[in-house]
């Protein structure tokens, strides 16, 4: 049915494995709904897409996860508590661009974010290794190719050892080697038990790297299970393109 909205899935109940449970959530900007009664939840250890076109409303459901957009309504609860101070503390996260000071290296970036989060300054080594950084040496950040400094904002995303990774389209602007080696990264930490949520408009990207995906169009859940169940026909970009276009058609 055109618009309807799709499942491959029940809903599930939250347990102690689930870092993010969102439920009913709304966010108006006057008459305009960039969100539009949105349902979704992140599993410990899972990578979870969530897919949609421009303006699907995939910035703003991040940003109210972060506590930096006020729902209208609707909840969210990080590893069964509300958005706020000590919830937040189990984040990371990389929205948009990641502001950088062009003037430091690597090292000293992290460092002024350890300080920033009251963390050890033991744990900024391991979260530039992990993003494959920890041998870049004396260069300044402003010398950095994007991807450098897409890789230096997910080790500060990294640095205060997160359980739940948010990420808005984290390889925008990546050379493919750079798109490969970020998809590394982050099935890595999956596997040791991070939740990471990805918000892409790419289908390509999502599709080698997550578990499960939502697809959100103009700010509706139109689809969520497994990437698969998106086309039975084995064409993800035609069932992608489907579950847009009866939203367009819809919508006019
Ligand atoms: P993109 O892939 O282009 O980044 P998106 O899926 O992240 O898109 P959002 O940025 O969340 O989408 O925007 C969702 C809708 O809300 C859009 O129609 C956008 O124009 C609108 N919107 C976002 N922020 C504001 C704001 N501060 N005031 C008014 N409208 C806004």
């Amino acid at each position: 049915m055109p618009g309807a909205q799709q499942t491959d899935t029940a809903p599930s109940t939250p347990t102690e494995r689930t870092a993010l449970t969102i439920r009913g959530l709304h966010k108006h900007y006057g008459s305009h709904r960039a969100l539009d009664g949105v349902d979704l939840s992140v599993e410990t250890g899972e990578v979870y897409g969530l897919l949609g076109p421009n303006g699907a409303g995939k910035t703003t459901l991040m940003k109210a996860m972060l506590g930096l957009q006020r729902p209208s309504s609707g909840t969210i609860e990080i590893f069964g508590r509300p958005v706020g101070r000590e919830s937040l503390a189990q984040v990371g996260a990389l929205i948009e661009v990641p502001g950088l000071w062009p003037t430091l290296t690597a090292a000293e970036t992290m460092k002024v974010h350890a300080r920033l989060r009251g963390v050890p300054e033991e744990w900024i080594a391991p979260a530039l290794q992990t993003v494959k950084m920890d041998g870049v040496g004396g260069r300044r950040v402003g010398a950095y190719s994007l991807g450098m400094r897409w890789r230096l904002g997910i080790a500060v995303a990294l640095l205060a050892r997160p359980r739940l990774l948010l990420l808005d389209e984290p390889t925008n602007g990546l050379d493919p080697v750079g798109i490969k080696e970020m998809r590394g990264i982050i099935r890595a930490l999956a596997d040791e038990g991070v939740a990471v949520l990805l918000a892409s408009h790419q289908l390509a990207e999502v599709a080698q790297v997550c578990d499960r995906v939502q697809v959100l169009v103009e700010g509706r859940t139109r689809y969520e299970g497994a990437l698969a169940g998106l086309a039975p026909d084995g064409d993800l970009e035609q069932g992608f393109f489907r579950l847009v276009e009866s939203a367009d058609a819809r919508i006019r």
